[in-house]
């Protein structure tokens, strides 16, 4: 099987029909398309169709959808690097995933022209990391950092190592969930490291969990490296408490902490997944009462316009009235942040 990156492969393999194509060609036009064969395996699950099957909603982008939904620009110092918190950087050495999610935050990044970071553009973004004694952790992050070759990761990991400061390195992956068959012994070798490694796993729906799946996880559990997860609240396909709960089980079971539950960012064409943070609230309480304190992530929203992440819960946003919240952000100021459903 191969991975699918258009819709006449969609349309051969009978996911979408003849009808839908038109539009679909224009959704591609603006957000690229790719499933890979662990995911078209498992395609007629609902909750792994609707992350990665194209659809005619994505073209009714909202006037409050940010291109920039987390306000990543205004931190970028140099290109690849993202400086938001003092203590650590966000480094991306490449925009391509080899999935591409339907409601993905950084999709009018991800996948577009400029794919991979330049020899002397990665030299200056480690240089930026070099120079500042502040930058303790750096989160590789992108596009999916495993996507890179081993030799290009191995690379990155040998420069980031050499500096004394970087005390922890942390990888953000959906390769795991999506292409567990990337998961070989020349990735553990090259992940194997002296300094703390932590990764990431984006996954939303226990569905997406199966044996080959679970098997790519143990090997990299059983080489050693703490695995944590996150998630997205997505409208239908994680908003219940019963499906979080399986989710959140489901990972600590096979050894993955949840890490963050993120409500969803305002990015473009994503209106059909989201979800009120009135509900994301109501389901997160509730499962407060019935999980186990190490399979409970943290709720959280990015503020809009590059103001941080803050936990969703009433010690830090309150409501206004019925679709305005009140948001104390991490600089300690308050913002209004709507919610547009
Ligand atoms: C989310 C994010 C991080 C990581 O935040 P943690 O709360 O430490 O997981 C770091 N930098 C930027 C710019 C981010 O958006
Ligand atoms: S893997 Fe992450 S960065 Fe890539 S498309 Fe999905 S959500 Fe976006």
């Amino acid at each position: 099987m191969n991975y699918i990156r258009n819709t006449k492969a969609l349309q051969e393999q009978g996911l979408i029909s003849a009808d839908d194509t038109d539009l679909l060609n224009r959704v591609a036009e603006k957000f690229q398309i790719s499933l890979s064969p662990e995911v078209i395996k498992n395609i007629a699950e609902p909750e792994i169709r609707q992350q990665y099957l194209p659809t005619k909603e994505e073209l009714e982008i909202q006037e409050e959808e940010l291109n920039d939904p987390i306000g990543d620009e205004k931190f970028t110092p140099v290109k690849g690097i993202t400086h938001r918190y003092p203590d650590r950087v966000l480094l991306k050495p490449l925009h391509t995933c080899n999935v591409y999610c339907r409601f993905c935050f950084r999709r009018e990044k991800v996948g577009q022209a400029d794919e991979i970071l330049k020899q002397d553009e990665l030299e200056n973004a480690l240089n930026y990391i070099r120079e500042r004694q502040e930058v303790w952790e750096v989160i590789l992050t992108g596009g999916d950092p495993l996507s890179l070759s081993a030799d290009k990761l191995a690379s990155i990991l040998d420069q980031l190592e050499a500096i004394d400061h970087v005390k922890v390195i942390r990888i953000h992956t959906r390769i795991p969930l999506v292409a567990p068959e990337k998961i070989s012994d020349e990735l553990l070798k090259v992940l194997d490291r002296e300094k703390a490694l932590y990764m990431i796993l984006h996954c939303n729906s226990h569905k997406e969990l199966s044996d080959n799946v679970c098997f790519g996880i143990k090997k990299l559990s059983r080489a050693g490296i703490p695995l944590l997860s996150q998630s997205v609240l997505l409208k239908n396909i994680n908003d219940s408490v019963e499906k979080l709960e399986k989710l959140f089980r489901s990972l600590v079971a096979i050894r993955v902490r949840p890490y963050y539950l993120h409500h969803p960012d305002l990015a473009q064409g994503t209106s059909h997944f989201r979800v009120s943070l009135e509900k994301g609230r109501q389901v997160t309480s509730e499962l407060r009462k019935s999980l186990s304190g190490i399979a409970q992530p943290l709720y959280v929203l990015d503020v809009p316009g590059g103001l941080g992440k803050v936990p969703a819960g009433k010690e830090f946003i309150q409501a206004k009235d019925d679709k305005t919240w009140k948001i104390q952000t991490i600089h300690d100021t308050f913002v209004d942040y709507q919610d547009y459903l």
